[in-house]
């Protein structure tokens, strides 16, 4: 794969430490030659990514921070790229967010606040995040994000991230829709369950990646380097003609019954 995306510029949204989908996505990503470009909104996960970046000898092209819930602070980070770095050829959204306490029990008692956060930080930023890369991909680009089965059966505790994650598919194909014209691909990755720091948010989280072992085809839990191989095929030209895609990685267990 090396070379695959060499002189190509990419924006990495949601390292927030080693376990993180996104940093899956960022070795893929390196090792096919990308130059990377990464926001964080947490000082936290900004310092945790600067150390992994060192500890895996990786340099980044620009660091900014950038927190989806602000329009002002989208417009800010793309501004920043676009000055230092110009045009991008893709753009990694892994990044969700739903109050602990509406990813256990009954959705039925997901609240109003609640159901329009995770909406807002889970499927709106997409739109608002695309809106802003489409100006800085003026040769074209692909923009790739991560979703859940979640969002097409009833998966228990996952509630008001379900419906979240099903706004954010819908968003997928009008977006695709909307960027196609101007050679801009939209896509999502449906990842089976992994062991990361949102994910523990989620009550439950063992009893699913144990069913995944028990009936998926493959009979084997997914992992970060798995969806990152998976979103370089995305991002690349491999996939130059699939856009408004929802792949499924996740060892075959969404076409069980
Ligand atoms: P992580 O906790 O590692 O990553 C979540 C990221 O979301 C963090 O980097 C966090 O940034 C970012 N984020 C949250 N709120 C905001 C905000 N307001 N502005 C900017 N960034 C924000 O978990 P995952 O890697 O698991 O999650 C990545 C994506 O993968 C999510 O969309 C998740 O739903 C999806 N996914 C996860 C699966 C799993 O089993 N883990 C399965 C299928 C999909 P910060 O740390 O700076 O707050």
């Amino acid at each position: 794969m090396s070379g695959l995306l060499e002189g190509k510029n990419i924006v990495v949204m949601g390292v927030a430490n080693e376990r993180s989908i996104a940093w899956g996505i960022t070795k893929s990503l390196h090792n096919a030659g990308a130059n990377l470009i990464f926001t964080n909104r947490q000082e936290r996960s900004h310092q945790k990514l600067v150390k992994l970046l060192e500890s895996n000898n990786m340099e980044a092209t620009l660091l900014v921070n950038c927190d989806v819930s602000n329009d002002e602070s989208i417009q800010a980070a793309f501004a920043e790229i676009k000055e230092k770095v110009g045009v991008i050829h893709g753009v990694i959204h892994s990044v969700a967010f739903a109050k602990r306490e509406e990813l256990k029990g009954e959705y039925a008692d997901t609240s109003r606040d609640g159901f329009l956060l995770a909406q807002e930080i889970s499927a709106y930023s997409l739109v608002a995040v695309t809106k802003a890369a489409k100006e800085l991909m003026t040769e074209g680009g692909s923009i790739v994000t991560q979703t859940y089965l979640g969002s097409e059966r009833v998966i228990p505790n996952y509630n008001v991230m379900g419906v979240a994650k099903a706004s954010l598919e819908a968003s997928v194909r009008y977006l695709a829709e909307d960027m196609g014209k101007y050679n801009i691909r939209v896509n999502a990755i449906s990842a089976g369950p992994i062991r990361t720091l949102s994910a523990k948010g989620v009550s439950g989280f063992n009893d699913k990646a144990n069913v995944i072992v028990e009936k998926a085809p493959l009979r084997r839990n997914v992992d970060q380097d798995q969806v990152g191989d998976a979103t370089l095929f995305f991002i690349s030209d491999l996939s130059r003609g699939v856009t408004g895609e929802v792949l499924h990685v996740d060892s075959g267990f969404h076409i069980i019954g």
